[in-house]
């Protein structure tokens, strides 16, 4: 819910979404929010101050059997006020749970007294222990002292704590650096790139990365000059990077389509040649990186049929509800891409088959997913996608006309924050699409201003 707030900071009013329920069997995107911090984060439009919002929580996961409560101390509730409003919480989950899948555990929530033991349950559920999170927090500690650190103390500081520089530090200071450069403040972006700068060149860890970096930009910039990733272009560079093992896992997942039997062949060839050339360690060794290549991909087509297998039984519990529509809804959490390519594939072979019964029936399933989905979505974001997949400027003018409450500066506000998003997720032709959109916006928008 949209809540006003006050920023402590520099006192202007503004509004905020507010969450108070995260169930996980309904909206799974809320736990992907509140594990990354962004849930009930607010950012000051006037100054920028950003911090968290203190509201009661309530956290559902049927999976996991975990339904629990967290009423921030500093909201300073009575005892009395405290249990009313857990009370509504817990009523508004029950009423959104179909009757067949309310559990005994919903009338007795959990009282988590501090956000860090209900994030602790929550990470948990993910494979995180305290143990992992204590160390996260001491590099989120580690990397806020040397961002700020004169070149002298950062050397200290590496020195003693190089043995908490390790990829997930990488990976922390990486998106603090994404954070920081779309809060447009120059001088902190340069230090921290020029922290990491150091941290590539000095400790080990940073070397390996730069090193896993350049051959993937290599294996990127020679498939993007041949027009795609061929099983050939793929053995090559895994050749020629063979003796690094975490390197060749690395290539190997980043090219996984073109791992095919011409890519094998491509390997055996090589390790064939050597042989005859006299070289046996050079074809051992190239032998054996091909059976382990052969493992990785062993277990990734294994967890590539478990995830299949997954939807399949989601699709066949729905098709055995008498309900379609509250089975599907009971199963919204668990609907995803791979879930509608299932259902489309089960949906073709029905028909091909001549179970028409079957089809049609996998059709409706189809379509109450797809207007469920949309009832999820904003407006906003509803026209957006539209406008996006539009074939043409023709299309798009339709589309506007069909919809002219919506358009406003603050959907060109959305299109600039997505053009972002896009631009920093290396998605150009998204980035392209949305620029057009935004400029056609603009001109409607400055047409009806002069009216
Ligand atoms: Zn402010």
């Amino acid at each position: 819910m949209q809540t006003q707030i006050t920023c402590p900071n520099c006192g202007t009013p503004y509004m905020a979404d507010v969450y108070q329920i995260i169930d996980v069997g309904r909206q799974p995107q809320l736990k992907e929010m509140l594990l990354s911090g962004q849930l009930n984060f607010a950012v000051c439009p006037n100054c920028g101050a950003g911090g968290r919002i203190a509201t009661p929580l309530l956290y559902h996961d049927p999976a996991h059997d975990i339904f629990m409560v967290h009423v921030p101390p500093e909201m300073n509730l009575d005892q009395v006020r405290r249990e009313e409003i857990v009370g509504q919480l817990v009523q508004q989950v029950v009423n959104q749970t179909p009757p067949e899948k309310r559990r005994g555990y919903m009338f007795n929530p959990q009282t988590m007294l501090t956000m860090q033991s209900f994030m602790e349950k929550v990470w948990g559920t993910e494979g995180v222990t305290p143990e992992m999170l204590a160390r996260q927090q001491r590099q989120v500690d580690l990397l806020r002292r040397m961002a700020t650190a004169s070149p002298d103390v950062q050397e200290i500081l590496l020195k003693e704590n190089v043995r908490d520089i390790d990829e997930t530090f990488f990976s922390i200071l990486r998106a603090q650096i994404e954070a920081t450069s779309q809060m447009s403040d120059a001088n902190q972006v340069v230090g921290l790139l020029n922290l990491q700068a150091k941290l590539m060149t000095e400790t080990e860890i940073g070397r390996k990365l730069e090193k896993q970096q350049m051959a993937l930009h290599a294996l990127n910039r020679d498939a993007k000059k041949a027009g795609g990733l061929s099983p050939e272009l793929l053995a090559q560079h895994i050749i020629a990077n063979e003796e690094d093992e975490s390197l060749v896992t690395t290539l190997a997942l980043t090219g996984r389509a073109a791992m095919t039997y011409d890519f094998f062949t491509k390997l055996t060839d090589e390790a064939e040649k050597r042989q005859k050339a006299g070289d046996t360690a050079g074809a051992e060794h190239l032998g054996h990186v091909r059976d382990q290549l052969l493992e990785i991909q062993r277990e990734m087509q294994e967890a590539t049929q478990q995830v299949l297998k997954a939807a399949q039984d989601v699709l066949d519990d729905i098709l055995k509800a008498d309900n379609l529509d509250e089975a599907v809804n009971a199963n919204m959490g668990r609907i995803d891409d791979l879930f509608m390519h299932v259902l489309e594939a089960r949906q073709a072979h029905a028909e091909q088959s001549g179970r028409h019964e079957e089809s049609e029936k996998l059709r409706h399933i189809q379509e109450i997913i797809i207007s469920q989905m949309q009832s999820d979505t904003p407006p906003e974001v509803q026209l957006l996608t539209q406008l996006v997949s539009a074939a043409n400027k023709q299309e798009r003018e339709q589309i506007i006309q069909s919809a002219p409450g919506l358009v406003s500066d603050e959907l060109v506000e959305v299109i600039d924050m997505l053009r972002e998003q896009a631009s920093s997720a290396g998605q150009t032709e998204l980035g392209d699409r949305l620029s057009e959109v935004r400029a056609e916006l603009k001109a409607k928008l400055a047409l009806a201003g002069s009216h």
